[in-house]
């Protein structure tokens, strides 16, 4: 079992990054407004995810660290995931290739922590916590040597974290953000902070957008918003003229999850192909929400590519609506 868990683990979590993504998603999923992420050493040596969202009762401590136990799903369900969460991997993974502890307070509950190492469970014991959930993982890889050798240097591996917290933060504007840098001890450096924005949804993805990407960025884009078959586009897309030089700053987000994906990111390039010569990437921030049956996110577990099922859906949409809003902008 221990081993198991070891080489799945592998699967879900690659990098500190990854690791981070999974708390972050899993505190999202919990309802969390406030979420706050320390590291130190590029993670390697400690990640933090504090939340304020509906916490775990002791009670069930021990099922969040068992292997395909999720409180998201029902078996019937598997293609309707409207949460991050679905295949209940990542606690138990976490847990088998590093030091995992959560501490966690449930309304009506007594708070209580357990922890995990190498795979190995410890009872549920009495903690103090006023609400929330906090998760602390500690020596990523120890428990897997080999692993530990294909980490990057603090600095590269704190970028990807970085990274990873701020597109979580474009996906979810009323979601406030903070990550800190606790290497050198006490408060840590702050790396990024986004406060929970309010207003309506153009309102708040503009703002968070403008925390994110910068304000040169939504200044100079057109907000896009167009529905075709049940699937909506929504977000900004950069004026022709704006230019970013040679940094990519492309983010696609399919139901609010963040994915890389080579479709969307060549009818991207395709609706400015007049605008741009063949080495320029458009920065845009869009955002494909749809019917969970019509895209398959369940490729890799770490989820970051996508599969329609017709790809020529989402493709002709941001095509259509792209050159439609440059074109009603005089371009
Ligand atoms: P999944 O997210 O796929 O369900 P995880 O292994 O990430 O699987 O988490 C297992 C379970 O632990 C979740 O289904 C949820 O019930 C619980 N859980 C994890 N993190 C949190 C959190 N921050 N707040 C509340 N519950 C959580
Ligand atoms: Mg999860």
């Amino acid at each position: 079992e221990a081993a198991i868990n070891r080489i799945a683990a592998g699967e879900v979590v690659e990098r500190p990054a990854s690791a981070v993504k999974e708390l972050v998603e899993n505190a999202i999923d919990a309802g969390a407004t406030r979420i706050t992420v320390e590291i130190a050493d590029g993670g390697k040596t400690l990640i933090r995810v504090t939340d304020d969202g509906c916490g775990i009762a002791p009670g069930d401590l021990p099922l969040a660290l068992s292997r395909h136990a999720t409180s998201k799903i029902d078996g019937s369900d598997l293609l309707n995931i409207h949460t991050f969460g679905f295949r209940g991997e990542a606690l138990p993974s976490l847990g088998a290739v590093g030091r995992l502890s959560i501490t966690s307070r449930a309304p009506g509950e007594e708070a209580a922590t357990i922890r995990v190492a190498g795979g190995r469970m410890e009872p549920v014991r009495p903690a103090a916590l006023r609400a929330g959930t906090v998760v602390e993982l500690r020596d990523l890889f120890f428990a897997t040597p080999a692993r530990l050798k294909f980490m990057r240097s603090d600095r590269a591996e704190t970028q990807a974290i970085s990274d990873v917290v701020k597109r979580l933060a474009m996906a979810e504007p009323s979601v406030g953000l903070t990550l800190r840098d606790v290497s050198g001890g006490g408060e840590g450096r702050l790396t990024f902070r986004a406060d929970a924005e309010t207003g309506d949804l153009f309102g708040a993805l503009e703002a968070r957008l403008a925390r994110v990407m910068g304000r040169e960025f939504t200044e100079n884009a057109l907000p896009i918003d167009a529905t075709r078959e049940g699937i909506r586009l929504f977000g900004y897309a950069a004026l022709p003229t704006y230019s970013r030089g040679a940094a990519v700053a492309q983010y696609l987000f399919v139901n609010a999850r963040p994915v890389r994906d080579r479709m969307l990111t060549g009818a991207l390039r395709a609706a400015y192909f007049d605008f741009l010569s063949r080495d320029r990437h458009p920065a845009a921030a869009l955002f494909l929400d749809c019917d969970p049956q019509l895209v398959d996110v369940n490729v890799h577990p770490a989820k970051s590519e996508v599969r329609f099922r017709d790809p020529g859906l989402p493709r002709g949409l941001i095509v259509s609506a792209l050159r439609h809003a440059l074109a009603e902008a005089g371009h």
